[in-house]
């Protein structure tokens, strides 16, 4: 896609992944640690951005929703099955992709039941299978997802940490940003992703194909322009971009 010629790259638009990026990963996803300034700083720097910020996470929305109460930001939840656009309106999955994540969980419960240390984690538009409490069961695992999803329309399969999760293919969070660059009151605004995971290259790259930029948290390959070492360090972003936002209205407040 060419870029975008009316984007104004003083008007920024930020979007951000959740774990490991506004928060440190945890032994377990329920006992991450929420710093106890990150709303209200999540809440600045809206202020300064006009709202154009938003969460694209991996996680449903009513997670992220509990963690940053009482903020209820646009974020696109489960790598983009739902989304909650600015407005507050909500684009969920349809129920023939819920009666698939139903099927491709019926499949699998045979063997949840033979080894209760596997976890399901259903989520709105994709299921999660947990291995962490039983490494040793990574292959047996990988193969069950392969023959649950056999069946169905179009998933595939992505591959996390201690974990595999059943995602219909066409769904990734580089498609969630850009239909969030579509609509008020990022469209026109020059977007930037900071995220941690292999799951966010594809907002990297639709970031940067809409002429703006991707931020990558700590090591590993990635097609990011820029890299940024840890959780502390993207919070101190977060407020420094609201800084430059606020200093380059200044001038206009004072015609
Ligand atoms: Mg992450």
């Amino acid at each position: 896609m060419a870029l975008n010629a009316s984007a104004d790259p003083a008007r920024l638009a930020i979007f951000t992944d959740f774990d490991g990026t506004l928060v440190d990963l945890a032994e377990t996803p329920q006992d991450i640690e929420i710093a106890t300034d990150l709303s209200e700083r999540i809440q600045r720097t809206m202020a300064d951005l006009d709202s154009a910020f938003a969460v694209i996470t991996g996680r449903p929305i009513t997670d992220i929703d509990r963690f940053l109460a009482p903020l209820t930001l646009p974020i696109a939840g489960a790598h983009g099955t739902e989304r909650r656009r600015a407005d507050g309106s909500l684009e969920a999955p349809d129920q023939n992709l819920i009666e698939q994540i139903d099927a491709i969980e019926n499949s699998l419960l045979p063997l949840v039941a033979a080894h209760p240390e596997l976890l399901i984690e259903r989520k709105p538009g994709t299921l999660a299978l947990h291995f962490r409490q039983a490494p040793q069961l990574e292959n047996a695992c990988r193969i069950a997802l392969h023959e649950a999803i056999q069946d169905t329309e179009n998933f595939g399969i992505l591959e996390g940490k201690m974990v595999l999760e059943a995602r219909p293919n066409g769904v990734d969070k580089g498609k969630a940003l850009r239909a969030f660059m579509a609509e008020e009151p990022f469209a026109g605004r020059t977007p930037i992703f900071i995220g941690d995971d292999v799951t966010d290259e594809d907002a990297f790259a639709a970031a940067q194909d809409l002429g703006g930029v991707g931020i990558k948290l700590g090591q590993g390959e990635t097609i990011a322009k820029m890299r940024i070492a840890d959780v502390q360090s993207v919070h101190a972003l977060l407020t420094g971009l609201g800084d430059i936002a606020q200093g380059r209205k200044a001038p206009q407040e004072t015609h």
